[in-house]
């Protein structure tokens, strides 16, 4: 079996290191050269650590995250809506990661050349088409900076982890409409300063139409005694056309922002300060795209975000990418029959990553801020007269459980099966 992937973002190299410790071979074609460490923070959740503690990686991941302590929730005037501890604090077998994008993809990378040979990694190979046949398939690759070729390769099995604007996915779907723009813009930077709570806290503060989130993604500054901090700034802008493209190193002007956070000055942190002191600021609209019904089309299949591109919420992106990749893995390395063995993939992880897509657009476990904005516009002094005993955890539980870390079902898991 020879497993050919396209994309080498975290869900793409992630399904390449778990093929090759079950013995696939497997070539990871990516477009970009050289590879840089872009992007901004991100959180790998418990289940997604277990899948790269497998792989070996802990140690290396423990070196460049922070381990995310606890997870709280304010209001917009700073009142506490829910805390609750994560990760290793919260009785997982495994910690949850706050890590820049960037380093997390250079140390899959870096493992991948290591581990694959540097033969097998092929940057500067942007995928342009693929046909398949009963016997196999042949992705053809070209320079995108000059549009020439660059030479084709020929496997049992495709792999379309080519991310947002996948051209894999836009083979089976060519018509695919955008879902309308839901008029919601994310800015996002990384500022120095000094820690806040716990020094190993997330927080969000306001409502789903002016969020502020912020955490912090570097150990070696923290060692030092300051905080590198990674921080998302979103904002309801209305409008039914998304006013920017969905490009995540596009730079923007913070005064389209800024003003609408002034007010987020509070005891325990900063956030206009945050946002005055980031050396670049990015922006995103907030667009997903509709489940689809397939991603299996014999030999090939889709995985990460250009099989399920959802809102960030719940720090689900890259986990749910590294879910696929292993769940991918052990179908192939499980079923001699590629294409059994990717229906087979497609079955365990469709309908859970549709749901979630779904759920994100409800604002997942954030809907306890949109709920505090409702019921209480004015603030509140305990959030007891707000929420129902109970309701808050009853939230953060379902969500869990819907993402697929429920901590006690999650850890009955153990490491799992080692290769053969
Ligand atoms: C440059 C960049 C910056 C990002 N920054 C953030 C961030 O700050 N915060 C956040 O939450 N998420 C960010 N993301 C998205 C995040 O990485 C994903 O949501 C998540 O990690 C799932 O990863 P993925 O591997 O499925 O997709 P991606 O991380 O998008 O990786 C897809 C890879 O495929 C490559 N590719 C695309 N088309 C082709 C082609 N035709 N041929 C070959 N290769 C191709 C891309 O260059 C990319 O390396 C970023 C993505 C990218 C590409």
């Amino acid at each position: 079996m020879k497993v050919i992937i396209i994309g080498a973002g975290p869900g793409g190299l992630t399904a390449a290191l778990h093929l090759h410790r079950l013995g696939v071979e497997v070539s990871v074609h990516e477009s970009v050269r050289p590879i840089k460490p872009l992007g901004v923070g991100i959180n790998l959740l418990p289940h997604a650590v277990r899948e790269l503690t497998i792989l070996g990686l802990d140690p290396a991941l423990a070196a460049a995250s922070i381990a995310t302590g606890e997870l709280a929730y304010y209001n917009k005037t700073g009142s506490l809506i829910w805390r609750e501890p994560r990760g290793r604090a919260a009785g997982y077998h495994w910690p949850q990661y706050s890590i820049h994008r960037g380093r997390l993809q250079m140390l899959l990378y870096d493992t991948a050349v290591e581990r694959l040979g540097r033969g097998q990694v092929h940057p500067g190979h942007h995928l342009a088409g693929f046909e398949q046949d009963a016997a196999g398939v042949t992705a053809r690759f070209t320079d995108r900076t000059t549009g020439e070729p660059v030479g084709e390769e020929r496997g049992d099995v495709l792999i379309g982890a080519d991310g947002i604007h996948s051209v894999v996915r836009r083979a089976f779907y060519p018509s695919e409409a955008t879902p309308p723009f839901g008029g919601r813009i994310l800015w996002r930077g990384i500022t120095e300063g000094p820690p806040f709570l716990s020094g190993k806290t997330m927080i969000m503060a306001g409502h789903p139409d002016v969020k502020f989130v912020a955490y912090p993604i570097c150990p070696d500054m923290a060692a030092s005694g300051r905080a590198l901090i990674n921080w998302i700034a979103e904002l309801q802008v209305g409008g039914g056309k998304a006013p920017i493209p969905r490009d995540w190193n596009r730079l923007a002007d913070r005064a389209h922002f800024a003003p609408a956070f002034a007010g987020m000055k509070f005891d325990w942190l900063d956030a206009p300060a945050l946002i005055a002191g980031a050396p670049e600021v990015y922006e995103f609209p907030l667009i997903d795209r509709d489940p689809v019904p397939r991603w299996t089309f014999d030999r090939v299949t889709l995985l990460g975000d250009a099989a399920h591109p959802m809102f960030p919420i719940g720090s689900n992106g890259a986990s749910q990418a590294i879910l696929d990749a292993a769940a991918l893995a052990d179908a192939l390395a499980g079923n001699p029959d590629p294409l059994a063995a990717l229906r087979t993939y497609e079955e365990r992880r469709l309908a859970p990553t549709s749901q979630l897509v779904l759920n994100n657009r409800r604002h997942g476990p954030e809907i306890v801020m949109q709920l505090a904005e409702e019921r209480a516009p004015q603030g509140f002094k305990n959030v007891s007269e707000v929420f129902a005993p109970g309701e808050l955890a009853d939230i953060a539980q379902k969500y869990k459980v819907a993402a697929g870390f429920d901590r006690d079902r999650l850890n009955a898991l153990g490491q799992g099966p080692e290769p053969a």
